[in-house]
Formats: structure tokens, C-alpha cells, sequence
């Protein structure tokens, strides 16, 4: 549909300040996206939730199902809410099921690429007032908007990593963003009970934009033998009173989503300062991944993490 149909089909001049969502899709159930559709279960919204096969579905399914038990033994919800939340998320087997969501999350593997076919594909099966995010953890906003056919109703919204645990959420404008949309994104995501930090689109926006350099310098370190793996971590939370080292949080994040980022920062800062560390680029040529591959700068196949140089 044009985009000047959709617009008067909205009826601009009497929107409110935000759009009421009751439905979100999330594309990508890997670790981002089954954190999301937790959370946002949980908060008495519906959700369609895909990926490339079913079973990384039923696996995501598994992995809120075990995390929600966590959270019952801890006293935060009831066995109830468990059940209530499973029972709002639903498999999405293809992207017509998205047709009645109001507000479609993307969080598909950390490549542009990838992510520019996914809005092309998506954008003809939504409703015309259906609001769109991306997950991203470094890519233009803008750009990715600029993919789509509603760049105005388009907005970086990054969760931090694990999403039920972690508190802040990056809003991202586009330079087409409009405030209805920003404005609908933000109570949105203050209903998940998460608090909202507002970055500029550039590069990797404020948290990566810092932490990302941080744990490619600790790649760098062990690369140039300054220290082991062992007690590159070990300085860095017992020198610097960080609750994880910088190698063990790149196994968390996933080695491949790192080293994206910091080709991200590289290019698009045009600054060598962000160049990969070529040991980090050798990890993932290996497909040593991090945790969700069982091997990164540890291995994870054994009872105790064991570094791997
Ligand atoms: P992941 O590798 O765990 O999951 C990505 C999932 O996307 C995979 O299951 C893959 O099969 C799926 N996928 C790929 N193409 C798809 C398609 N066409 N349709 C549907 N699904 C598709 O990665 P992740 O850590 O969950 O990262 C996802 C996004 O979230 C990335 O953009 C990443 O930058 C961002 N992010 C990651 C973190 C983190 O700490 N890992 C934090 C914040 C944001």
C-alpha cells in the first residue's frame, strides 16, 4: 500500500500521543528474542514469535518455560502467571502471521543484510498503524527504516541481555521517527517494567558503543599475551568490580554478535581505534560462538566453564 494511503488511513490528525498494543510479533527466537517474548508475555501481552524452524521455537519455548520456574522459586511471579504468560506466546510460521500484531519486534541474527530482507518481506502482510522495532545491537536505524515502507513508524528499541533480569532499554530514533512513535515505544516498554535510556543513531548507540571496545581491548590483551583468559577476567571483576570478566561476557553476548558490532563501529566510525581484534575474527571463523555454541574464549561443555587458551 503507498505510503500516503496508509497515513490517511490512520487518520493522522486524531491519534493520540500513543497507540494502544496488545499484540507483538518478535522475529528471531534465539536468545534476544526468547527473553523479549518472556517479558512481554508476562505483561499480559500477546505474542507471535518466529525463526527459521519450529524447533528453535519449541527450544525457546523450553528455555521461558525454565526461566519463568526460576523466577516462581524466587517469589517474583506464580505458577499461574507461568501459565498464562505460555499461553499468550504463539509459533508465527510465517511472516502473514504477523498481519494482526501492532507492534513487530525484530531480533534476527546481527547482520544488516539479514535484516533488510526480513522488513521487505514483512512490511506487505502488516496492518497500516503496526509499529516497527529492531532489536539491533549497533546497525543505522535509519537505514533499516529506509528498508521499509513506514521509516515513521520505525524504532530501535535494544534490550539488554537477559532481558528478564536486565532493567534498561535503549530507545533508538530513526531520522524519520515521529513522536507518536517514540512516544507509543516508550510506554510500551515502561509496561514491561523496564526503564528507558535515549541514544542518538549512531553506531552502536551508547551501551555497545562503550562495551564493545572494552571487551575487544580484552581480546587484544590475550591475543598479545598480556594476560590468560583466567585472569583478564579476574583483573577486570576483581580490579574493576565488574560482576563479569570482559571474556566471559563476550561468551555471553555471543562472539558472532561482537565481532558485528565492532565491524559496525569500524566502518561506520571510519576510526581504527574500533579495528576487530583478529583473535576475536579466528573465534568466530571457528564457529566458537560463546555459550550458545558451547566454546568460546570457555569451554562450556563440561561441569565448570574451562578457558580454551
Ligand atoms: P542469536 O544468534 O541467539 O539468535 C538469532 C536468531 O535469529 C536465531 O535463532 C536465528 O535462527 C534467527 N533468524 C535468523 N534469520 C531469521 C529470519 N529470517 N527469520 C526469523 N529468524 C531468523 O542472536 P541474539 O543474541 O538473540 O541476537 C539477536 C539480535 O539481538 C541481534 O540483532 C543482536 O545484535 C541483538 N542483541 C543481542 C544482544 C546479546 O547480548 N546477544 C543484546 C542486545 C541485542
Amino acid at each position: 500500500m503507498p505510503q500516503a494511503q496508509r497515513l490517511m488511513e490512520k487518520g493522522r490528525a486524531s491519534i493520540q500521543p500513543a497507540r494502544s498494543i496488545s499484540k507483538v510479533g518478535i522475529i528471531g527466537a534465539g536468545q534476544m528474542g526468547t527473553g523479549i517474548a518472556h517479558v512481554v508475555a508476562l505483561s499480559g501481552y500477546e505474542v507471535a514469535l518466529s525463526d527459521l524452524k519450529k524447533e528453535t521455537y519449541d527450544r525457546s519455548i523450553e528455555t521461558v518455560e525454565g526461566n519463568m520456574a526460576r523466577q516462581i522459586a524466587k517469589g517474583i511471579i506464580k505458577e499461574d502467571d507461568r501459565e498464562q504468560a505460555l499461553a499468550r506466546i504463539t509459533y508465527a510460521p510465517d511472516l502473514e502471521a504477523f498481519g494482526d500484531c501492532d507492534l513487530v519486534i525484530e531480533s534476527a541474527t546481527e547482520d544488516e543484510a539479514l535484516k533488510h530482507k526480513i522488513f521487505a518481506a514483512l512490511c506487505p502482510h502488516l496492518k497500516p498503524t503496526a509499529l516497527l522495532a529492531s532489536n539491533t545491537s549497533s546497525i543505522s536505524i535509519t537505514r533499516l527504516a529506509a528498508t521499509t515502507d513506514r521509516p515513521e513508524d520505525f524504532i530501535g528499541m535494544h534490550f539488554m541481555n537477559p532481558v528478564p533480569l536486565m532493567e534498561l532499554v535503549e530507545l533508538i530514533r530513526g531520522i524519520a521517527t515521529e513522536d507518536e512513535t517514540f512516544s507509543t515505544a516508550k510506554v510500551f516498554v515502561e509496561s514491561l517494567g523496564k526503564t528507558t535510556a535515549v541514544s542518538e543513531d549512531f553506531p552502536a548507540f551508547i551501551v555497545n558503543r562503550i562495551l564493545l571496545p572494552m571487551i575487544n581491548e580484552a581480546v587484544y590483551t590475550l591475543y598479545e599475551g598480556v594476560g590468560t583468559v583466567e585472569a583478564i577476567d579476574k583483573a577486570m571483576k576483581l580490579g574493576a568490580h565488574h560482576p563479569m570478566g570482559p571474556l566471559e561476557l563476550a561468551d555471553f553476548i555471543g562472539l558472532d554478535t561482537c565481532l558485528s558490532v565492532m565491524q559496525v563501529l569500524y566502518e561506520g566510525l571510519s576510526d581504527s581505534k574500533y579495528r576487530p581484534c583478529p583473535l576475536l575474527v579466528k573465534y568466530v571463523e571457528a564457529g566458537w560462538l560463546g555459550r550458545k555454541t558451547q566454546r568460546g574464549f570457555y569451554d562450556y561443555r563440561g561441569e565448570k566453564p574451562v578457558p580454551t587458551r
